[in-house]
């Protein structure tokens, strides 16, 4: 078999392992250095006469791309062709609403559907929780709450994450580990296995994986993407906020930043309560920050 579109669900560093379109597993590595396969691409791949492993020759085009600036200020991707992100918020820390905008926002500006998971609700949680969960899931994000210690409503986390590939985001503390490990079972303990015969006499160490789940569905998992804060422009800001944008349409001027303007759709919506205040607050808060950040690069 040559040239067959198979999948990196594996990464160390420059070796991959691919899953090939009959399900099984190869490990491989990259023919040339210009070649950057992530975990979530499609890839072309043939087999190295006399050798386990493959060779990947090309990266197929990607439907989008998860990226964060690296210490150079250049742009590193972090995971291929997302489907979901899952937006995690608990008991514990304290939620910072603001956040799970900012990974809301960076889901529609890579076309990835999102849903907003609320943990911990083994533990007492601030008042306000309902209410800003009931917001999301007006504005069309499916908010879930459960516990990834006891179990409760991972049926429904599951069900959201059925299809395609996932990935999990959210501040640090949420629960995100553990609600992986809850849903995965022994998934893990495969793909570790798996590096372990990589035959170059050393232990290489998983930089991402993708999980595919009991119940249907992926995750990829990385350190990149468990600390994955996404870098914003002001004027992704302003079409990021599914909401703000829709209303938006109605402003008298198609530039309308919602903040002073004359004839604003979005500030009358705030006015009426069809846009909540909160969101329209972070909406605020977020341009204003990511214009300051903007400006200082001049
Ligand atoms: P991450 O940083 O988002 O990956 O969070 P972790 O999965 O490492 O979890 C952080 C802490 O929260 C750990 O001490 C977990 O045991 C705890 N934790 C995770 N889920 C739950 C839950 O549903 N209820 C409670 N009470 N603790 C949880
Ligand atoms: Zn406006």
């Amino acid at each position: 078999m040559t040239n067959a579109a198979a999948l990196v669900v594996a990464t160390y560093s420059r070796r991959m392992q691919l899953r090939l379109p009959d399900g099984g597993r190869v490990d491989a590595r990259i023919k040339g250095k210009r070649i950057k396969p992530v975990c979530g691409d499609r890839v072309e791949a043939e087999p190295i006469p006399g050798e386990v492993d493959w060779l990947i020759t090309a990266v197929c085009e990607r439907r989008n791309e998860l990226t964060r600036p690296n210490q150079r200020g250049q742009v590193e991707v972090l995971a291929a062709n997302i489907d979901r992100l899952l937006v995690m918020a608990a008991s514990t820390p304290e939620p910072e609403w603001s956040i799970v905008d900012r990974y809301l926002c960076a889901a529609e500006l890579i076309d990835a559907s999102a849903a907003v998971i609320f943990n911990k609700t083994d533990l007492p949680a601030s008042e306000s929780v309902d209410e800003v969960l009931d917001d999301y899931a007006k504005i069309g994000y499916q908010a879930v709450r459960c516990s990834a210690k006891t179990g409760r409503n991972l049926d429904a986390v599951a069900a959201l994450l059925r299809d395609g590939v996932s990935i999990i985001v959210g501040q640090s503390g949420v629960g995100k580990s553990s609600l992986i490990n809850r849903l995965l079972q022994d998934d893990r303990q495969r793909v570790a296995a798996v590096s372990d015969r990589s035959g170059e006499g050393r232990h290489t160490t998983v930089n991402s994986a993708m999980l595919q789940l009991p119940g249907g569905g992926a995750v990829i998992d990385s350190p990149g993407v468990r600390d994955y804060a996404p870098a914003l422009r002001p004027e992704e800001v302003v079409v990021g906020y599914r909401e703000i944008a829709a209303t938006g349409h109605d402003c008298r001027f198609a530039n309308c930043r919602h903040l002073r303007e004359p004839g604003c759709a979005v500030k009358a919506a705030v006015e009426n309560e069809a846009i909540s205040k909160r969101r329209y607050d972070s909406y605020r808060h977020l341009l204003a920050l990511t214009e300051k950040l903007t400006s200082k690069q001049y």
